[in-house]
């Protein structure tokens, strides 16, 4: 197929994906991004893991019940904000008719080839520049301070071995065996060694800067506001800065994708998970790897000498402001299971915020539409969109390249709601 001009609408993690794999096809690629060079999105605080362990997506069984119970609790690491929106019952309704045992089942092989493909493209990209972002692969261990929780995870790791990848469940003597720097209070763990984690706003600038050196156009404070077309194709996506022309649009603008093809008639079920972090300079502990407080969903990552904690996904709120309760609850959470840890050590971090695309059977929308011969979308990664950032490139490019996709895409098809 010949050489194509793309705009890629959203330079997220996602978005540069896309574009970079699109570059070293020989495509000539145009990044519409609202915001400035200096943008933040959510693709930047988050806690950076590459998590091959995450091989279950959002809608599992049992999450809608327990954020039920958790909706009185404003510190609780997961809520449904409450509103008036057809769109975010119609996507609870979708959500819990996905998350069922045999759902979960299906999607577990197709989730684990997405991360270890990711993964390995982690690790050429880190041989190719000379490791920037700090890709550590050092696996990840999650902790549990009851032992329903670490007998449910042992579950859970005897389904990741049966997947092919390594999980060893630890008493809290292993635990510590393992994580000797670290003072945790916990019953146990699972160690999941083919995990890796990367920092995450660096891995960003790494491949802002390919995609720059490979000639991708960045168009900067241009918020795309629809498209203009005719019989079936799109010719040109309309912006704030003017439209721009290209033979194939791709939307990858996070938690904001549906919204922009949805006057194309495309009703997409997405919606903004909005979770927070916060990065501690000079920790009084530095775990060796990441450590995932599984019970209470607060991630704790080592980035170069700071701490990340990150946590939360209330589901529905579309704005960055940040919501004291759920901050005091991630502090909480974290001084509860790490007892050389203060009050004070969290004092005056400054807390972030992002929004997750969030699809309602938790995997991502990937590939073209049917009803638009040259439209495609790549979002709704949720909790695994660094994770799965390179992969996503890859298949788009494949596919918008006339390739063979190296994993089948049906699963993802971002028409499946219809
Ligand atoms: C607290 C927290 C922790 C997380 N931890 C992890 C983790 O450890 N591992 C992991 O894999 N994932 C994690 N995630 C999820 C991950 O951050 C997201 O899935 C991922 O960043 C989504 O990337 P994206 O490129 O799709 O979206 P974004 O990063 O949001 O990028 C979308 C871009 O589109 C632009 N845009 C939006 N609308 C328009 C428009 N109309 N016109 C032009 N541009 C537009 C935005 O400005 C933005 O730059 C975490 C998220 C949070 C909140």
């Amino acid at each position: 197929m010949s050489a194509r001009h793309v705009a890629v609408i959203g330079g997220g993690a996602v978005g540069l994906s896309c574009a970079d794999q699109l570059l070293v096809r020989g495509h000539r690629v145009t990044i519409v991004e609202r915001g400035g060079p200096e943008h933040d999105c959510c693709s930047l605080g988050n806690a950076g893991y590459i998590s091959p362990s995450h091989f279950l997506p959002l809608a599992a069984p049992g999450l809608l019940g327990r954020a039920i119970r958790w909706m009185g609790d404003p510190e609780s690491p997961f809520y449904v904000r409450p509103r008036p929106d057809p769109a975010l019952y119609g996507w609870m309704w979708r959500f819990w008719l996905a998350s069922t045992p045999a759902r979960a089942h299906a999607a577990a092989p197709l989730m684990r080839d997405l991360n270890l493909a990711s993964r390995a493209m982690f690790e050429e990209l880190a041989a190719e520049t000379g490791n920037p972002f700090s890709l550590e692969r050092r696996g990840c261990l999650t902790l549990f301070q009851t032992r329903k929780g670490l007998d449910q995870e042992a579950a859970h790791a005897e389904r990741s071995r049966a997947l092919g990848m390594p999980a060893e469940v630890l008493d809290a003597r292993g635990v510590k065996a393992l994580e000797p720097d670290v003072t945790v209070d916990v019953e146990g763990g699972v160690f999941y060694p083919l995990d890796a984690h990367v920092t995450p706003d660096r891995f960003h600038a790494t491949l802002s800067q390919r995609v720059r050196d490979r000639g991708g156009v960045f168009l900067w404070n241009a918020e795309s506001r629809g498209f203009r077309q005719d019989s079936g194709r799109i010719r040109a996506v309309q912006t704030t800065q003017g439209d721009i022309a290209a033979d194939e649009f791709l939307v990858a603008a996070g938690a904001h994708s549906a919204a922009l093809v949805a006057p194309l008639g495309l009703g997409l079920p997405l919606q903004p998970g909005k979770g927070y972090s916060m990065t501690m300079p000079a920790p009084p502990e530095m775990p060796a790897r990441p450590l995932l407080l599984q019970e209470v969903r607060v991630a704790i990552t080592p980035m170069d000498g700071v701490l990340r904690f990150g946590g939360t996904l209330e589901l529905g709120a579309w704005d960055a402001e940040i919501n004291p309760p759920r901050i005091r609850g991630i502090v909480r959470s974290a001084l509860r299971h790490l007892p050389a840890f203060r009050e004070e050590h969290f004092r005056g971090l400054r807390p972030w915020s992002g929004l997750r695309p969030c699809s309602p059977d938790g995997l991502p929308y990937v590939g073209r539409f049917r009803r638009w011969e040259n439209l495609s979308m790549a979002t709704g990664h949720a909790m695994m969109g660094l994770s799965m950032s390179l992969i996503t490139g890859r298949l788009v490019a494949e596919q918008l390249s006339g390739e063979r996709p190296s994993l089948d895409l049906t699963l993802l098809d971002p028409d499946r709601y219809g």
